[in-house]
């Protein structure tokens, strides 16, 4: 954790790369390659390797999905055209789950009009085969500087990033706006996340006064927070523990 992150911090998902200082990101990061043309795997592991990355290589789309899901490396090369499952969703899977981790999208240029150009350009790089390896090793190097640097200030659980000095929050990649009041109270429980909080919790710590016991504001405001990071068929990970509170996260 870079010097300064806030403590609570430690209470959270380890975010990717996170524990990368800025000028030792490479000797300590792990990189995902999904790409079945072994020639450039062989090409892109040594050149990554011998900038003192740790690659792990998926040849087809399936086990490529699988530990992008669940390894936790710090940023995913991802070949767009896949037997077993498409790059294209698997990018859309890891967006969802892992917002976080920087993808650098292979593609050749005749792919890049119809599949890439909808892409959110700011959460994914791609490179155009054939690409130089120093190209490659920049794109990758890049946005894990910039995480190392960001962390301090973000909190993020699954797919809910706030970053905390520009109030911003994304959700599976996509901005939600939130009043400064909903902002205080998803703060609040991300930093309690996974952790059941009482309604006289969430009031002392976001509204900071004495209450009436029968205000239902807490509630009001979890119905606020709700509808605002929901999307159809995903609602927002905030739980109701009946009689007792709130909780954010599957976890725990
Ligand atoms: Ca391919």
């Amino acid at each position: 954790m870079p010097n300064g992150a806030d403590s609570a911090l430690g209470q959270l998902t380890p975010r990717r790369g996170a524990d990368a200082a800025p000028d030792a990101s490479a000797g300590t990061a792990r990189v995902l390659l999904i790409e079945d043309e072994p020639g450039i795997v062989d090409f892109v592991r040594r050149g990554l390797e011998g900038e003192g990355f740790r690659v792990e290589a998926a040849l087809e789309g399936v086990e490529g999905e699988q530990l992008a899901l669940n390894g936790s490396f710090d940023a995913i090369v991802l070949d767009l055209m896949l037997p077993g499952r498409s790059g294209l969703e698997i990018l859309t899977s890891v967006r969802r789950r892992t917002p976080n981790v920087p993808v650098i999208v292979l593609t050749a240029r005749a792919e890049i009009e119809d599949r890439v150009a909808g892409l959110d350009a700011g959460a994914v790089d791609y490179l155009v085969k054939p690409f130089a390896l120093a190209e490659l090793v920049a794109r990758v190097r890049s946005p894990l500087r910039v995480v190392a640097q960001a962390s301090a200030s973000t909190l993020s659980v699954e797919d809910i990033e706030v970053v905390l000095l520009s109030r911003r929050v994304r959700r599976g990649g996509h901005s939600v706006q939130l009043s400064t009041t909903e902002f205080e109270l998803l703060v609040f429980l991300i930093r309690h996340h996974g952790e059941v909080v009482t309604r006289e919790q969430i009031l002392a710590s976001v509204w900071g006064y004495e209450h009436d016991p029968a205000t239902n504001v807490v509630d009001v405001y979890v119905g606020y927070l709700r509808r605002k990071l929901g999307r159809p068929g995903d609602p927002a990970p905030i739980f109701t523990v009946r009689a007792v509170g709130y909780r954010l996260g599957s976890a725990g």
